[in-house]
């Protein structure tokens, strides 16, 4: 999520440590901070805001030293200030750290620690690691970080530092990236390879598990164990823009690519371990004060609004409690009915979209209780709520929503599941189900990204025409209004989605020969009435593409191509169902030769209203 950076050479680190992280900075965070060690001593110096703030406080007091590493934050625990900026130390600041990611357990070590007299500054759950680094110090800093890796759980891209061995770094990675830049006399680390490609093109790129020390001069790999392990030497070719990008050709395919771990991300340590249960730590609901919830409103625009449809289906099956969804600008000018005993959610992925903010601040002017969804910690909208959930997508900068929307919908059902267990009204199956369901959607989502070759051919097949359509039943309606949205925003393309029995009123008119017609029939509950709506379309001779489940024997003999999910719960189908649809739309803008993370007349955050 966030940039590291480390080196370790005979030049001043401070100037790598800022060069490296404005390289990375293009996807905006919250606050940066660099730690350099002078020989003697470990120096941090971190502020919130962008980089440019904290090189205003370096002008002022250089760090001198050749040893450091840094870090640019994007927040997943605390909000952005300058006491959770990164590095963290421990109580004797003889030991830093930098991390991107998520410890899972870091509540349970953080209490022990304090247990032990620990004192702890922020509220992140990266000040762990460090506190756990001084606590295991023992005179080599090598078994001390392998007995801090035993005692985590997450994902993370590491990067240690201690005052006691000024001669080296110690790097490691689970689930984050992390690289290695290799220099005559001096090494780099960074947890993307824009930060290093000025300065080295030869690097080692860590896998899961391995920890790294490098000195000036070397670069040791081992497992954790302490086998050692050879890297082959990876020569980057790209230029600085296809770095920026991971390699990918556009934000928004690389966004697709990395919903399987933003999902898992989202997830991450809010399933209980034996499946039996949601925890969201950061929500304060009591049974009483659950039961007395008579409505919920979500109030969200344009993709999360989509979230929000499938989350009405999630909560109103579950949690038995009527759910209305309004898009924001419409909500604050209707006179809503909205009491005391509402719960209104919000969802927003910057947390900043003006008609959403200012539709929470109706909703609390009215009397009702508040939660937000969002993607950014310490956003306007995160502390105007009372509540609040973050999806832990990690920055997301294509216009065009896709892990955002994603892990809107994991949060969604995870909320949903939690709801119905405080008020008594989902059996303990039932709950297991879904969630060992959910934990299966990361490899699901990755086994539908590894074969998209079928997608891309319709797309360049139907890129051309000028109407499509999309029809599906129940929550493949929902998922049909996000396919038809993504497919307008970045390939412009007049796509309109119809709940399947809802064509026969009025939208029939319009099939004619040849008109591509996506229809979703994922639902197995309505799925008999799916294929007669199909039958309908395909009688005025409509191209009809199909998504169907895997194992799904029926749907070839209804439609022209079928796309296949894998198998899964009528409840989170939707979760992959939406992955074909954005690589439709992806690759019919790039057939089209659009501007994908740019789309026209569009921007990112929708702060005007
Ligand atoms: N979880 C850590 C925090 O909130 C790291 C976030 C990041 O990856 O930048 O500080």
């Amino acid at each position: 999520m966030c940039g590291i950076v480390g080196y370790i050479g005979p030049k001043q680190a401070s100037t790598f440590l800022i060069d490296g992280l404005s390289k990375l900075e293009y996807r905006g965070y919250d606050s940066a901070g660099i730690a350099v060690h002078d020989g003697n001593q470990i120096t941090i110096e971190k502020t919130i805001g962008r980089l440019a703030n904290l090189e205003k406080k370096l002008d002022k007091h250089q760090l001198q030293g050749s040893l450091g590493i840094g870090h640019t934050r994007w927040a997943t625990h605390g909000r952005p200030s300058d006491v959770n900026s990164h590095p963290h130390s421990d109580c004797t600041g003889n030991f830093v750290v930098v991390h991107n990611g998520i410890i899972e357990n870091y509540m349970y070590l953080k209490e022990q620690l304090i247990a032990k007299g620990h004192i702890f500054t922020s509220e992140t759950d990266t000040e762990v690691v460090a506190h756990l680094l001084e606590e295991h110090y023992d005179g080599d800093f090598e078994v001390a970080v392998k007995k801090v890796l035993d005692d985590i759980s997450g994902s993370y891209a590491l990067v240690f530092m201690t005052k006691f061995e000024p001669g080296k770094i110690i790097c490691t990675k689970q689930d984050n990236p992390l690289v290695i830049g290799l220099g005559e006399g001096e090494n780099f680390i960074a947890s993307d390879i824009p930060a290093i490609i000025n300065h080295t093109r030869r690097t080692y790129i860590l896998s899961d598990g391995e920890m790294a020390v490098v000195t000036k001069d070397s670069v040791w790999v081992t497992n954790r164990q302490g086998v050692p392990i050879t890297k082959k030497v990876f020569e980057v070719h790209w230029d600085a823009e296809a770095a920026e990008k991971g390699g990918y050709e556009h934000f928004m395919s690389k966004e697709i690519y990395e919903q399987p771990k933003a999902v898992r991300e989202t997830m991450t340590s809010r399933l209980a371990k034996d499946n039996s249960h949601v925890t969201f730590e950061e929500l304060k609901w009591s049974k009483g004060e659950m039961a007395a919830i008579t409505k919920v409103m979500i109030v969200a625009c344009g993709t999360a609004y989509h979230a929000g449809i499938v989350g009405k289906y999630y909560i109103e099956s579950l949690a038995r409690i009527p759910v209305e969804v309004d898009v924001a600008s419409e909500f604050r000018y209707r006179s809503p009915l909205v009491d005391e005993n509402t719960l209104a959610i919000v969802i927003s992925q910057s947390g900043e979209t003006l008609d959403t903010l200012a539709a929470l601040k109706e909703a609390k002017r009215l009397g009702a209780k508040t939660m937000a969804i969002t993607n950014v910690v310490g956003s306007s909208i995160s502390r105007e709520a009372d509540q609040v959930v973050y999806t832990w997508a990690g920055p997301e900068i294509a216009v065009a929503s896709t892990k955002a929307y994603t892990t809107q919908l994991i949060s969604m059902a995870m909320l949903a599941i939690y709801m119905a267990g405080l008020r008594e009204t989902i059996t303990a199956e039932r709950s297991q189900e879904l969630i060992s369901g959910l934990r299966n959607v990361p490899a699901q989502i990755h086994e539908i990204l590894e074969d998209v070759e079928p997608i891309k051919t319709f797309a360049q097949q139907y890129g051309f025409n000028e109407d499509v359509f999309f029809i599906g039943r129940s929550l493949d309606y929902a998922v049909a209004l996000e396919g038809a949205l993504k497919l307008k925003e970045i390939s412009y393309i007049h796509a309109e989605a119809y709940a399947a029995g809802e064509l026969k009123h009025g939208t029939l008119a319009l099939i004619t020969e040849g008109v591509p017609v996506i229809a979703l029939a994922t639902q197995h509950d309505v799925y008999e009435k799916t294929l007669s709506n199909i039958k309908e379309v395909k009688a005025r001779d409509a191209v009809v593409i199909g998504i169907a489940q895997q194992g799904d024997d029926q749907i070839k003999k209804y439609v022209d191509h079928t796309i296949f999910i894998p198998a899964a719960d009528k409840f989170l189908a939707p979760i992959l169902a939406v992955i074909p649809l954005q690589l439709l739309s992806y690759y019919a803008a790039v057939t089209r030769g659009c501007d994908v993370d740019k789309p026209r007349n569009l921007a990112k955050s929708v702060t005007v209203e």
